[in-house]
C-alpha cells in the first residue's frame, strides 16, 4: 500500500484557539474549497468548493421560485450614467468600482461599470416591460457575477469578484413591497437554519448602515466561532428612489399613473465561508448532511489483493442499499490518510469496513462531526446511516444554537460593551437613543457596529448604553466580517 499522503492531509490545520484567521484558511486548503488566484481579490472555487454552490443555487434557488420569482440574465457591463440617476446608489458603490474605459482597441465614448449590483440595469428594463398594475408584480432572481473593487480580501468572506443571487421586485403598494422584504428575509433565515444548520438572528440595519439607495435594509447575522459576525444576507425595501430615478410607471385599475414600489435581496458565495467558521473543527470543514453532496464515504479496509476484492465488494453491495448515494474510497492509500482526508473534507458520516467485520457481518459508522464511533450489523447499516444523517443535521443546528446563546449577552454598561469586544466578542444587546453619533462612537473605540436593531422600544427602560439617554431602540452590537 502507498505510504503516501494525498495532497489535502498533507495540510497542516492550525488551530483555531492558536490562530483563528490562520485556521480559516488552511481548512479551505485542507478540504480543497477554493484557491488563490492571479489577480489579487480574486479567487478560484474549486469543484468541493463548487458543488456547495450548487447545493445552495438548488436549494434556495427551488424556494426563491416558489414565491413567483423567475430566474433571468442581465448584462455584466452597464452604462455608467446609469448609476448616477441614483444619488445615494452611486455614492455608496462609487469607490468600489471597476469600469471599462477601453475596449475594441479604442476608447469608450460611453464608460460601462462592470456591475456591483444589477438594480439600475434591470429597472432600466423594467421601466419599458411594467405598463399597467396587470404587470405587477414583477418578480425577476439572477444569480450571477458581480464586482466590488476590495482592498482587504479573504476567500468566500470578502473578494472582488463574488457569486450571488440578487432578487428584484416591483409592487404596486408600498405595503404590498414591504411584504416582500419581509418574506424573503424569511426565506433566507429557513434556508439558514434548516439546510446549513446556522441559526440567524433578524432585524433592520441602521440608516448608517443600509443599502445605497435603499429606504431601509433587513438583515440576517450569524455568530462566527471567533466572536464576530457575519452578515449572512439582506432584503432592501427601496421605496420608489429606483422607480423615480428610471421612470418605472404603471396604469392603475382607475387609470392613474403612478410609480412601483420596489425590492431586492440577495444572498452570496460568503455563505460558505459562513459555514466553515459556525461549524468547522481542528480536523477541517464540517458539513451538514443537508449540504453535503458527499454524504456517505466508505473506506475499506485491506492488507492483500483478496482481502481488497473482497471489501470492496461488500463496500459496493452495502453502498446500493443506502438512501443516500454513497462514495466508495478504495484509493492505495493507507486507511489512516484516507480517514484524514475525509474528515477534512468534512463528510457527515464515514463506513469503515475491514475483513474482521465481514466475518462479523458489520461495519463501523464513524460521525463527522463527533467522531463517535459505532458497529453496526450490516442488515442495518441503511437505515442506521439514515438515522445518522438526521441526527447530525439537527446536533449541528443545537450546537450551534448553543454556542449563540452563550455568546449573547444583554450589557447596561459602556465599560462593559468595551471589555466584551476586547475579549471574547460575540453579541451584545443594548439599548440606543437612535443618534448617529453613539453609533459612531462604538465603532470607533469598540471596532463593533450595530448589527441590527432587534425592534423599537419607545418608553422602554433601557437606556442608551453610550450616552445613558432614553433609548427608542434595543439593538445588537458585533465585531463583524
Ligand atoms: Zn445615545
Amino acid at each position: 500500500m502507498a505510504d503516501e499522503q494525498t495532497k489535502e492531509a498533507k495540510v497542516k490545520i492550525t488551530p483555531r484557539g492558536e490562530d483563528f484567521p490562520r485556521w480559516y484558511t488552511d481548512v479551505i486548503a485542507a478540504a480543497d474549497l477554493a484557491d488563490y488566484s492571479p489577480v489579487k481579490g480574486c479567487m478560484v472555487i474549486k469543484p468541493y468548493g463548487y458543488a456547495l454552490w450548487e447545493t445552495i443555487q438548488a436549494v434556495l434557488g427551488a424556494r426563491i421560485k416558489e414565491t413567483g420569482a423567475e430566474n433571468a440574465y442581465f448584462p455584466l457591463f452597464i452604462p455608467e450614467e446609469f448609476l448616477r440617476r441614483e444619488a445615494e446608489h452611486v455614492e455608496g458603490f462609487s469607490p468600489e468600482l471597476a469600469v471599462v474605459t477601453y475596449a475594441g482597441g479604442k476608447e469608450l465614448d460611453e464608460k460601462l461599470v462592470v456591475r456591483p449590483t444589477s438594480e439600475t440595469i434591470m429597472y432600466d428594463s423594467f421601466s419599458r416591460w411594467i405598463r399597467s398594475y396587470r404587470d405587477l408584480p414583477m418578480m425577476i432572481n439572477q444569480w450571477c457575477n458581480v464586482v466590488r473593487w476590495e482592498m482587504r480580501t479573504r476567500l468566500f468572506l470578502r473578494t472582488t469578484e463574488f457569486l450571488w443571487q440578487e432578487g428584484h421586485t416591483a409592487h404596486a403598494t408600498h405595503e404590498e413591497a414591504e411584504g416582500k422584504v419581509l418574506e424573503m428575509l424569511e426565506i433566507y433565515r429557513e434556508f439558514l437554519q434548516d439546510t446549513m444548520a446556522i441559526p440567524v438572528i433578524t432585524g433592520a440595519k441602521s440608516a448608517k448602515e443600509k443599502f445605497a439607495g435603499a429606504l431601509q435594509t433587513h438583515t440576517i447575522e450569524a455568530l462566527m466561532q471567533d466572536g464576530k459576525a457575519l452578515q449572512c444576507g439582506t432584503s432592501h425595501d427601496l421605496g420608489q428612489n429606483f422607480a423615480k430615478a428610471f421612470d418605472i410607471t404603471f396604469l392603475d385599475d382607475e387609470g392613474e399613473l403612478r410609480h412601483t414600489w420596489q425590492t431586492s435581496w440577495g444572498m452570496t458565495t460568503r455563505l460558505i465561508g459562513a459555514l466553515v467558521m459556525v461549524h468547522g473543527d481542528d480536523k477541517g470543514i464540517v458539513i451538514p448532511p443537508q449540504m453535503a453532496h458527499v454524504k456517505v464515504v466508505f473506506v475499506p479496509i485491506w492488507k492483500s489483493d483478496e482481502e481488497k476484492a473482497a471489501v470492496c465488494e461488500a463496500a459496493r453491495g452495502l453502498a446500493g442499499e443506502m438512501d443516500v448515494e454513497a462514495k466508495i474510497d478504495d484509493r492505495d492509500l493507507r486507511p489512516a490518510w484516507r480517514y484524514t482526508e475525509w474528515e477534512r473534507k468534512g463528510v457527515p458520516v464515514r463506513i469503515e469496513i475491514g475483513p474482521r467485520d465481514l466475518a462479523n457481518d458489520q461495519a463501523v459508522v464513524v460521525r463527522r462531526d463527533t467522531g463517535e464511533k459505532t458497529s453496526v450489523a450490516q442488515s442495518e447499516l441503511a437505515a442506521k446511516v439514515t438515522e445518522t444523517l438526521e441526527s447530525i443535521q439537527r446536533a449541528m443546528l443545537d450546537r450551534a444554537l448553543a454556542f449563540r446563546e452563550a455568546n449573547t449577552r444583554d450589557v447596561d454598561s459602556w465599560d462593559e460593551v468595551v471589555a466584551l469586544m476586547e475579549g471574547d466578542g460575540g453579541f451584545a444587546r443594548v439599548g440606543w437613543c437612535g443618534d448617529e453619533a453613539c453609533e459612531d462612537r462604538v465603532q470607533e473605540e469598540t471596532k463593533a457596529t450595530i448589527r441590527c436593531i432587534l425592534g423599537e422600544e419607545p418608553g422602554s427602560s433601557r437606556l442608551c448604553v453610550v450616552c445613558g439617554k432614553d433609548s427608542t431602540h434595543i439593538v445588537m452590537l458585533a465585531r463583524a466580517y
